[in-house]
């Protein structure tokens, strides 16, 4: 479970602030790409030269295991996604014309897209991307490919381009059509939703306290005969070929782990991409959950499921990283008070947890970002995602910091803050303390929110359905929002200003209400979970605190602002949905939730999203954002043992990706 807070950047080149960088005395660009309504970045990887070497060399073999994964990604996406790719990266490299003509600009504009969105769909709205070059520029070209870069099923192909009805949405979550024969992700074929349901319904054991995570590598089509069949992500199974490679690269580094634990972890997952068998999934997610002390850990496999119209399956993701030592004991004092924010929260006692089982938090230096979290990538992480085990073994949190600070230090100055926040001592609150309470709602919505709260016994953990990732993540906003205006936070030194709340309050409002709408297109719905939660936050303490006027939204020269009257009113208002909403998932209140959804957090007032719009194209500033990673190389001796692994910030958005297509192709 992850938040994505994306805020908005301007194309500015910064002096960066590392200490490598700093030494050298040289500009560090942040701002590597700008396309459509994407801006890719650079992050830096502070302190991995001062890594020991070993670590160096797990971290390494960690991040080659993470880039062979890329290509399972794609095709979970959907199953053109590859045969695509490879299409529009022979014609971009062998292309003989002009490079600056308008039929090809709009080529590479598309291809940039297609490789932001790890497919042909945008990674956020979900939408198919729109081509802007002609089908008589591409069918031209691909007359031109020697016959061995031809794709073998042309018209499909030019289908998926060309034709917007065709594979559409990637995952759609609308109400009332079949959500798998409307959604082109490639989790089923061939079964229809409500075959699905009733397959795994038979599957599932009430009454089993360690459930294993249904679904979660599997995809599910049907046999000759008609029977329902999973088809099985493991070596040997689908998806072998990129498996394999990423079991041969985390066998080294098993051989480079930092100590038995952590090693035992390794071999875990390896034993799990072997068999395939979900028990060794959750014997390693344990295992994984009690490895606190390395200081390099990792994600790697199938975890976050909002690609699946049906919330089970597991998009490939991984990410490598480092604890930031210094930063961590923010979160070590969070997680280390987590029984008191659990027994002091605003929900029925009855929901709560009795005892807050090993919460640990810390944050950390992303070294490598892949699969599902490459090139949008989240800024915190709590995970493992079983309710079973995050119940009796806890779960690891984390905040990635220099992730963060990336976006931070791409977005100063980009005019966004006088153009919607009218309040100039705002403006000033903002600037001193959005970057500090922006990491500490994170450290609270991952170490605490997701962690909170329990099911009544017997109640389905799936119950929400639909509606389950957008509640669950509203419940972990929610819980951070309530305690960052919290006293406690100022007694724990977290904080120096009782004020700072207000800051994070009134950009999450500001966002909620009006400037996420940046990004959706006129005439559609939210989709995103992140995005209805936030949504669904602040419509709801908007229309419960109109009597009092509390929040409301008014009009100055024609303009929409946003306006706070009474902040610890709000924050009453936050406990009191945070209430509500731990009520419908420890109840498994599907109606109450689905009903909460659909009243705050779906419809968009087209007026304001037109007036939104209209105000951030004045500033020219991408919607969505992302990043390349850095390059890592070995330096090894004569005989070819390595005795260093240098880091390398040189590398563009357009030769990574042809880097990454030329030698982690694996499907
Ligand atoms: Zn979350």
């Amino acid at each position: 479970m992850k938040p994505f807070f994306i805020r908005a950047a301007a194309a500015l080149t910064i002096a960066c602030t590392c200490s490598a960088m700093a030494t050298e005395k040289k500009e560090f660009n942040y701002v590597v790409d700008r396309f459509a309504d994407i801006e890719v970045l650079r992050y830096t990887v502070p302190g991995f030269e001062s890594l020991p070497l070993q670590q160096k060399k797990l971290v390494y073999y960690l991040t080659e295991a993470a880039l062979y994964g890329r290509d399972i990604l794609w095709d979970q996406n959907n199953k053109h996604n590859l045969a695509l790719r490879s299409l529009l990266e022979n014609i971009y490299t062998g292309y003989a014309g002009d490079r600056n003509s308008a039929d090809f600009k709009a080529f590479e504009t598309y291809l940039k897209q297609v490789w932001f969105g790890n497919g042909i769909h945008h990674h956020y709205s979900m939408d198919k991307f729109t081509p802007g070059f002609s089908r008589e520029f591409i069918t031209a070209e691909i007359a031109k490919l020697p016959a061995n870069k031809k794709p073998a099923d042309t018209e499909t192909l030019l289908k998926v381009i060309f034709d917007p009805s065709y594979m559409a949405k990637k995952v759609n979550q609308a109400e009332g059509a079949d959500l798998i024969a409307t959604s082109a992700s490639n989790f089923y074929e061939g079964v229809s939703q409500a075959e699905v349901e009733a397959y795994y319904a038979a599957r599932k054991d009430t009454t089993d306290t360690t459930p294993v995570m249904h679904g979660l590598n599997t995809r599910i089509t049907k046999d000759a005969a008609g029977n329902i069949v999973e088809q099985t992500y493991h070596v040997g199974g689908l998806y072998s070929p990129a498996i394999e490679k990423i079991v041969e690269m985390l066998g080294k580094a098993a051989e480079n782990a930092e100590n038995a634990k952590q090693r035992a972890v390794i071999d875990k997952l390896i034993e799990f991409y072997r068999s395939g068998d979900l028990k060794q999934f959750d014997e390693y997610s344990i295992l994984w959950t009690g490895d606190t002390d390395s200081r390099v850990d990792f994600i790697n496999g199938f975890i976050e499921s909002y690609d699946d119209p049906l919330g089970m399956t597991g998009s490939w993701e991984s990410i490598v990283n480092f604890k930031n030592l210094e930063a961590s004991h923010r979160t070590e004092v969070i997680s280390g008070n987590a029984q008191w924010f659990e027994s002091n929260s605003p929900v029925d006692p009855r929901f709560r947890k009795d005892e807050v089982k090993g919460v640990t938090a810390k944050v950390i230096t992303a070294a490598i970002l892949a699969g599902d979290s490459y090139p949008a990538t989240p800024i915190g992480i709590n995970l493992p995602n079983s309710n079973w085990i995050r119940a009796t073994h806890g779960s690891k949190s984390v905040t990635i910091e220099n992730i963060t600070q990336a976006y931070d230090e791409a977005s100063h100055g980009n005019g966004f803050n006088e153009e919607f926040v009218d309040d100039a001592a705002m403006r000033d609150l903002m600037d001193k303390y959005l970057f500090i309470t922006d990491n500490l709602h994170t450290d609270l919505h991952e170490c605490l929110g997701h962690a909170s709260g329990k099911l009544l016994p017997g109640v389905d953990p799936d119950a929400l359905k639909a509606h389950g990732s957008t509640l669950e993540e509203a419940r972990a906003d929610l819980f951070a929002l309530y305690y960052l205006a919290d006293p406690k936070l100022i007694e724990l030194g977290l904080i120096d200003n009782p004020d700072a709340y207000k800051a994070q309050y009134y950009k999450y409002l500001l966002n909620g209400l009006m400037t996420q709408l940046m990004r959706i297109e006129p005439g559609k719905d939210v989709e995103e979970a992140h995005m209805r939660n936030r949504k669904l936050i602040s419509e709801w303490v908007l229309e419960k605190g109109a009597a009092d006027n509390v929040v409301a939204l008014e009009k100055k020269d024609g303009k929409t602002y946003v306006k706070v009257n009474d902040y610890p009113a709000l924050r009453k208002l936050f406990g009191d949905l945070l209430g509500e909403i731990q009520r419908i998932k420890s109840e498994g209140d599907y109606d109450a939730g689905a009903a909460l959804v659909e009243k705050y957090a779906v419809k968009v007032d087209p007026t304001l999203h037109r007036e939104v719009l209209d105000r951030y194209a004045t500033l020219s500033i991408a919607p969505y954002r992302g990043f390349v990673n850095p390059v890592y190389k070995t330096v090894t001796d004569k005989d070819g043992n390595i005795t260093d692994v240098t880091v390398e910030y040189t590398e563009d958005y357009i030769p990574q990706m042809l880097r990454y297509s030329g030698n982690y192709s694996t499907l």
